[in-house]
C-alpha cells in the first residue's frame, strides 16, 4: 500500500488488480476443496449439499465481481475524461450526499493518487470538490426544470457544456476564467424562495452513484464531445427574477483562492506570498525524517505512523508540501503539523522553518 501513483486512475487500477488477484485465489481454493472432497481426500466441510451448485455459485460471484470492476473503472475513467484529468473527486457514502472523509474540503489532487484513497472512491457515490482545487470547476445548480430551461435560453452557448442530474433539477458545469464568487445560494428576488445554487469553492456536488431517493446520478450533455466550457463569470446571465451570486456575496471579496483556510491570522505575521514561497522551498518529507519518524519513502513522499491517532501501520502520507492521514484525516501543511505535534503557534513555526531554510536545512533541491 505504499505505492503512490501519478494519477488516481492508476491507483484505482492497482487496487482493482489486487482485489482481482484475491478473488482469483479464493476461487482456486474453492475448486481445490471441491476436488478434494469429490475424490475423498478430505472430509466434507463445505456448507452445502450440492457441490456442483456451490461451485457454480462461486464462479458466478467471481464473474459478477469482475464485471463490476470493469464497469467501475470505465465509469471513473469517463469522469476524469469529462471533468478534467486534474479534478478532485471525493468519495461519498452510498445513496447519500455526505462525503466519507470529514475533512473533505482539505483534500487535494495529490491525496487522491494514493491506493488508500482509491479504495474509498470505489466504494460508493462520487462527488467533485469545486473551485480552485479542481481547476476552477463550478456548477450552476437549478432546482426546477422550467427555471433551468429559462437559464439556458438566456445563456444558449452553455448548452454545449456538461450537465448532470440527480433526483430533481440539473447542474450545469463550467470552468471559470478569472475571479468568481464562492458557494452561494441563489434566491428569488424579494423572497426567501430558493431558485438554486452557484456551487463553487467550498462546495461539492455528486456526479456519480445513487441519489438518496434511489435515482441514479447521470451525466446529460447535449454534445458529449464538447466537454466543460470555459467562461468568465461576468459572461453568465442570470434571470431578472433571481438574486445572482455576486450580489449575495457583496460582503465577501470575490477571490480565486477563497477556499483557503487559516489565512487571516497568517496575514498578521507575514504576507501570504512569503508563506507560500517558504512552503514551496521547504521539504516536509526530509523534515519529518529529521524529527525522528520512521518513514517508508516513495517517489512522491512517504508514509509514517500517524502521531495524531493510535496508528500501528503507517497511514499518514507525508508529501513535500503537506501531510494527509488516511486513518484520522489529520491534514495540513508543515505549520499545521508543528502546531498539532508540538503545540507550536504559527508565528514560532514560521521563524523556525525560516531559520532551517537559511541554514540550507530541509531545503527542496
Ligand atoms: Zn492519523
Amino acid at each position: 500500500m505504499n505505492t503512490v501513483f501519478n494519477h488516481p486512475v492508476d491507483a484505482i487500477r492497482f487496487v482493482l488488480a489486487e482485489t482481482d488477484a484475491d478473488d482469483r485465489s479464493h476461487l482456486c481454493d474453492v475448486i481445490r476443496q471441491v476436488e478434494d472432497i469429490k475424490s475423498g481426500r478430505t472430509p466434507r466441510l463445505l456448507p452445502t449439499v450440492d457441490l456442483e451448485k456451490y461451485l457454480d455459485d462461486q464462479c458466478e460471484t467471481y464473474v459478477s465481481r469482475a464485471v463490476w470492476r470493469d464497469q467501475r473503472l470505465s465509469a471513473i475513467e469517463t469522469l476524469y475524461e469529462t471533468f478534467g484529468q486534474q479534478t478532485v473527486f471525493l468519495p461519498v457514502k452510498n445513496c447519500s450526499k455526505r462525503p466519507v472523509l470529514k475533512k473533505w474540503p482539505k483534500v487535494r489532487f495529490r491525496d487522491t493518487c494514493h491506493p488508500a484513497y482509491a479504495k474509498l472512491l470505489l466504494g460508493g457515490n462520487i462527488s467533485i470538490l469545486q473551485g480552485d482545487v479542481s481547476q476552477h470547476l463550478v456548477s450552476i445548480d437549478v432546482d426546477d426544470d422550467e427555471d433551468f430551461a429559462e437559464f439556458l435560453s438566456l445563456n444558449p452557448h452553455l448548452r454545449e457544456s456538461v450537465m448532470t442530474s440527480g433526483a430533481r433539477g440539473k447542474n450545469l458545469w463550467v470552468r471559470m476564467l478569472g475571479p468568481y464568487p464562492p458557494l452561494s445560494v441563489v434566491h428569488r428576488r424579494g423572497s426567501q424562495q430558493g431558485w438554486g445554487e452557484f456551487r463553487s469553492a467550498g462546495g461539492q456536488t455528486i456526479v456519480d452513484g445513487m441519489h438518496p431517493s434511489l435515482v441514479p446520478y447521470s451525466i446529460a450533455s447535449s454534445n458529449q464531445s464538447a466537454g466543460i466550457l470555459e467562461v468568465a463569470y461576468a459572461d453568465i446571465l442570470w434571470p431578472d427574477s433571481v438574486v445572482p451570486p455576486h450580489e449575495t456575496q457583496k460582503k465577501n471579496r470575490m477571490s480565486r483562492k477563497n477556499s483557503r483556510s487559516g489565512k487571516n491570522h497568517r496575514n498578521l505575521v507575514a504576507g501570504d506570498r512569503e508563506v507560500d514561497r517558504i512552503k514551496a522551498e521547504f521539504d516536509m518529507v526530509a523534515f519529518v525524517r529529521e524529527l525522528g519518524f520512521e518513514i517508508t519513502l516513495s517517489e512522491s513522499g512517504g508514509m509514517i505512523c500517524c502521531p495524531f491517532h493510535d496508528d500501528r501501520t503507517p497511514s499518514c502520507w507525508v508529501q513535500p508540501d503537506h501531510f494527509f492521514c488516511f486513518g484520522c484525516e489529520a491534514v495540513g501543511d508543515v505549520f499545521e503539523f508543528l502546531k498539532r505535534l508540538r503545540n507550536l503557534p504559527f508565528r514560532n513555526s514560521l521563524i523556525y522553518i525560516k531559520s532551517c531554510l537559511a541554514r540550507g536545512f530541509c531545503r527542496l533541491t
